[in-house]
């Protein structure tokens, strides 16, 4: 029996009610005969079944046994390997997949429910088919059609998995400074040598094949990250008909041994002079993985909600059966010798902040997929290339935020659990722990807050920012009269922003620290933002329903929550970015 409920009912509630996406998939010709709401509902439901009764109970059970490496072998835990073909036989990996080459063809927004579903059941287990889907993306994007034609089919199936290979022993967030060397050979095809570190799923014993993405040097290339080309180096060769034939010149060195995610094998890798084919135009490698990187980046924000879900899920039901002290206003149980602790106003408030951030989360990553979606497959040009300007300024965000709020909630639910909430059988702190990679890898979160001030805020005249706040504004200043308690403070959050906005950006011009000071806060407020956006859209929704039912007057009170108790972090957050980057170097390097 499982602990993990997929969220359904509060997914059918963001396609269906919130953003309407059957109405808009019915009337986009690239989609109306693909997906309709009732197919959304059913690949859902099974997969949630999957994921729920196969890969959830190995959540546990995968972190006290770890991957294990035995000269160059990687062997996943117990059941690892049954439940991951399981679940490539329903066809899953490729669920968002192009259908000419085998993938089912969904839409994101489809593939993002399914990812939070597995990411919160196991998310060392999520991780091996998520690099698969980003390999297959950037391939998919950048590969000749030989290589497309060859790969695409078996990844897609699962039969084969995918890997990213970038980070180097001397060069992690600076890829510049890689040193990994292609040399070209008569064949026209190319050599790989060099060591990469801490790559997921390098080696493991689920698939026939693993089919790296390299970031490599070709010799004549120009120094730093102009002078990346990006390479597909197979495990085991592959014959021109598909066949699978010797090993090539790869092998993994050794695994890591680290705080979370024990059950993902984090390799070592060692390139010998790997056969492996250029994707993509030589020294445009960078441009090409960005593909792959996006992709993982709103799937790593994912990861942060997921365990949120999956955090909040085993808080609420401890919370509701341990008994301790009485509730401020009398008892409320008087024939149990306690209340329950869900009586208590601070468990409240960790259980609500919970609640309010996994439910906006949900939301936040729901719009991303939608306008992935949009940009994709929408008819209208100009839809496609605003919702394209959208995706990259609110990848960092969903990135960063959705971590940082899952990191947040997984410390509630270990803090509703008290001293058990610590012991290891009651799975909260295997969260926390699993939860603290995602601020840190694909870019750390300071990262991609400097991405999201540093580029994408002031791109193009500050376009992108501008259409949101736009959005934004509108929508609060068409709500009725009656959802005034949401309109006033969401609009109130949309002028600080834009204010906010205007100042770095003066503030940049004079000083160039200032950027980099005040980016994380600065993240954050348009994170708190966004999200009171998506809350109001959803109390509005309740607030048009003829009768509230309990899911309705859950979500009321839950957005009421969000604005009352979270929104108001914009403003210490605010004063702290207006602070300024002078208190930041006060000391030289060698006093701190
Ligand atoms: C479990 C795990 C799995 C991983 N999986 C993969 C994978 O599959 N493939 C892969 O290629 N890599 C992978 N990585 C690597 C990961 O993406 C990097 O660790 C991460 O991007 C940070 O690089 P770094 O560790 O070298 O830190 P550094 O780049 O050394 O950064 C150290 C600190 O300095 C800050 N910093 C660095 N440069 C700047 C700057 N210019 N401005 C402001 N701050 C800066 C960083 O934010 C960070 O806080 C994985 C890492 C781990 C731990």
């Amino acid at each position: 029996m499982s602990d993990y409920l997929p969220p359904l009912r509060d997914m059918d509630f963001l396609f269906n009610d919130v953003f309407d996406i059957p109405a808009w998939w019915a009337q986009t010709p690239a989609l109306a005969d693909v997906v309709d709401g009732d197919t959304a509902r059913a690949i859902l439901e099974q997969a949630g079944k999957l994921i729920a009764e196969q890969v959830a109970p190995l959540n546990r059970s995968g972190d006290e046994q770890g991957c294990r490496w035995e000269a160059g072998q990687v062997r996943t835990p117990d059941g690892f390997a049954d439940a991951y073909r399981a679940f490539a036989a329903d066809g899953w990996v490729g669920v968002a997949g192009a259908p000419e080459y085998g993938g089912m063809g969904m839409p994101k927004v489809i593939g993002a429910q399914l990812e939070e579903m597995l990411n919160a059941a196991n998310l060392s287990f999520g991780l091996y088919p998520m690099l698969t889907a980003g390999a297959c993306l950037a391939l998919l994007n950048h590969a000749s059609e030989a290589l497309k034609a060859l790969y695409l089919p078996p990844m897609y199936q699962g039969r084969w998995s995918g890997s990213m290979c970038l980070t180097e022993p001397h060069a992690g967030t600076d890829l510049g400074l890689i040193r990994t060397r292609a040399e070209p050979v008569a064949d026209g095809g190319y050599r790989i040598s060099g060591t990469k570190i801490f790559i997921t799923g390098g080696e493991q014993d689920l698939t026939e094949n693993i089919i790296h993405l390299v970031l490599a040097r070709l010799p004549d290339a120009p120094a730093g990250p102009k002078g990346i080309s990006l390479f597909l180096v197979p495990k085991v060769r592959v014959g021109a008909d598909g066949t699978l034939g010797e090993a090539n010149a790869v092998g993994c060195g050794s695994i890591e041994h680290k705080m979370g995610i024990k059950a993902s094998a984090t390799c070592v890798m060692n390139f010998d002079g790997a056969v492996g084919y250029l994707v993509g135009e030589p020294n445009k490698g960078l441009n090409a993985m960005f593909t792959m990187m996006n992709y993982e980046r709103l799937g790593v924000g994912i990861q942060g909600l997921a365990l949120g879900e999956r955090s909040y899920q085993g808080a609420i039901a401890y919370a509701r059966d341990r008994q301790q002290g009485r509730a401020p206003t009398g008892a409320e149980v008087p024939a149990q010798l306690a209340d329950p602790i869900i009586v208590h106003p601070d468990v409240r408030r960790m259980l609500m902040t919970m609640k309010a951030l996994n439910e906006g989360g949900r939301a936040f990553s729901t719009y991303v997929a939608l306008q992935l979606d949009l940009a994709k497959y929408s008819d209208d040009p100009v839809a496609r290339a605003q919702a394209d300007a959208k995706v990259a300024l609110l990848t960092p965000v969903a990135k960063a935020f959705l971590t940082d709020m899952g990191l947040e909630t997984t410390v509630h639910g270990q803090q509703v659990l008290g001293g058990h909430g610590y012991i290891r059988e009651w799975g909260q702190e295997q969260l926390i722990r699993d939860c603290r990679i995602t601020q840190i890898y694909e870019g750390t979160n300071g990262i991609q807050a400097l991405d999201l001030v540093g580029r994408k805020l002031f791109a193009d005249g500050g376009e992108a920012y501008l259409a949101v706040s736009d959005e934004l504004t509108t929508f609060a200043e068409a709500l009725p009269a009656a959802c005034a308690e949401f309109s006033t403070p969401l609009l109130a959050a949309v002028r600080n922003l834009d204010e906010l906005s205007a100042w770095l950006l003066d503030r940049a011009q004079g000083n160039p620290r200032e950027l980099g000071a005040a980016a994380v806060e600065y993240l954050q407020v348009f994170g708190y933002t966004f999200y009171a956006y998506l809350w109001a859209r959803m109390a509005e929704v309740c607030q048009r329903q003829a009768a509230l039912g309990p899911f309705h007057v859950s979500k009321l009170g839950t957005a009421r929550f969000y604005f009352a108790r979270l929104l108001p972090r914009i403003h210490s957050l605010s004063a702290s970015v207006r602070a300024g980057s002078d208190s930041l170097y006060l000391l030289e390097a060698g006093q701190l």
